[in-house]
């Protein structure tokens, strides 16, 4: 792996080798993956990115683990959709949904998974282990089986039921905690020192786990034709997401495939019944205060977000914004997005829809800018949200009198012009 030359701690700038390694013994600060970018430069261009598969992989210089048969259900490489209706019920001009809902498990977190994992393996893990809000265990479980690893998943117990269900399909061992993802998450990082041949993907070799993230923009770069956007949304439940696709801009520019002086604005979306990052940002507050969470967005209910303070910094340095929706105002995310483009997301992508339209119209995100809406989770997972917000328009009798009494269709305006 000579593109990678080591772990430095994001705190006190400690080397380290690149192993299972996610703490400084020092300061006990984060680690982070050292690239050497000089290498990576001469060996990385838009041809071989082109040559590669249609997948995270395509991008492997940049990925912390080199493997030609990585553990790969194919993450990634998601279409990025002109949102045109969208941008003009905001007020926006060039607009794109990030659409990872396609990914196969349905959520962004498989590009994570599909790095933690590979590298796990290469490090000799045979189990693969996590805390998750339940896009990680559904990815987990997946990808675990399909590299015939075992799995341990532990979960909340108030999930919504296709997550578990999700989860618990692939085989593994699935396990409900009585208590909130944080508590789950202080759980993982005691088992993992009494289990240390698991690899908890988010503690253990949450380090690497987190450079999967990059990803999101590294395709969305690809698929402007090499050119950045000049604003993002993403959603914010650990915040990692949002550090590593800030970091991923600046690869690009680093290796030579973005100019040298791209400048992208990172702004989050967070629920309001858990909102850590956006009450700091609001408070210009360097400190965030942990919550208790209460909202139906579930995969970002994280009240004590590892990477709160990275993502805070990351949008104060681009200039971006942070933005906190209700649980009504996040339902009618889900709907706008879904009736305006045809992309049904998980309670997690009406928060960032939802926190688009605000920052819309508060002008945070104008209408010069190429913007471009991280949708990370398929709204399959979350149906329960919607229950009571959607319903058949008519329940009718199989007879032309019966449809005709109970709906009127025949209004040349229901067709083409209706906004709805
Ligand atoms: C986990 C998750 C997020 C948040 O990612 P973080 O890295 O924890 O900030 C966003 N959207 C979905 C659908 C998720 O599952
Ligand atoms: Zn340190």
């Amino acid at each position: 792996m000579d593109h990678v030359s080591g772990l430095r701690c994001r705190e006190c700038s400690r080397e380290f080798p690149a192993e299972a390694l996610h703490v400084c013994d020092y300061c006990f600060g984060p680690l982070e993956v050292v690239y050497d970018y000089d290498e990576i430069a001469r060996s990385i261009s838009k041809e071989s990115i082109a040559d590669g598969p249609r997948s995270i992989w395509r991008y492997h210089d940049l990925l912390p683990v080199d493997d030609s048969n990585p553990v790969d259900l194919g993450a990634g490489f998601t279409p990025l959709v002109r949102a045109d209706r969208l941008a003009s019920e905001l007020g926006l001009g060039e607009l794109w949904i990030k659409d990872d809902t396609a990914n196969p498990t349905g959520s962004f977190k498989d590009r994570v998974v599909s790095v933690a994992l590979t590298k796990a393996r290469q490090l000799g893990f045979k189990v693969a282990a996590c805390a998750s809000t339940g896009n990680l265990a559904n990815s987990v479980a997946a990808h675990a089986a399909a590299a015939g690893m075992d799995s341990v998943v532990l979960i909340p117990h108030d999930l919504e039921e296709a997550k578990v269900i999700m989860t618990a399909v692939y085989g593994g061992t699935l396990v409900s905690v009585k208590g909130n993802y944080d508590d789950v998450n202080r759980l993982c990082a005691e088992l993992t020192s009494e289990y240390p041949s698991w690899a908890f993907v988010n503690v253990n070799i949450r380090t690497y786990y987190a450079e999967g993230s990059k990803t999101l923009a590294f395709e969305v770069a690809e698929q402007l034709g090499w050119e950045a956007p000049d604003h993002v949304i993403v959603p914010v439940g650990s915040g990692s997401q949002l550090t590593k696709v800030a970091k991923g801009f600046a690869e690009l520019a680093t290796v030579g495939l973005l100019d040298p002086d791209t400048h992208v604005r990172v702004s989050g979306a967070q629920a309001k019944g858990c909102s850590p990052v956006a009450t700091a940002f609001a408070e210009r507050s360097d400190a965030i205060r942990p919550v208790k969470p209460q909202t139906i967005a579930k995969s970002l209910a994280i009240g004590n977000p590892a990477d709160g303070w990275y993502a805070l910094d990351a949008i104060r340095n681009s200039n971006g914004s942070c933005e906190s929706v209700t649980d009504d105002e996040i339902i009618d995310g889900i709907r706008l997005l879904a009736r305006t483009e045809g992309i049904f997301a998980e309670t997690a992508g009406g928060v960032t829809i939802a926190v688009l339209a605000k920052l819309a119209a508060t002008g945070a995100v104008r209408p010069d800018e190429r913007v471009v809406a991280m949708v990370t989770g398929h709204g399959l997972k979350t149906v329960e949200a919607l229950s009571g917000s959607v319903a058949p328009t008519a329940t009718v009798l199989p007879t032309i009198d019966s449809f005709e009494a109970e709906l009127d269709l025949r209004e040349p305006a229901r067709h083409g012009t209706d906004k709805s």
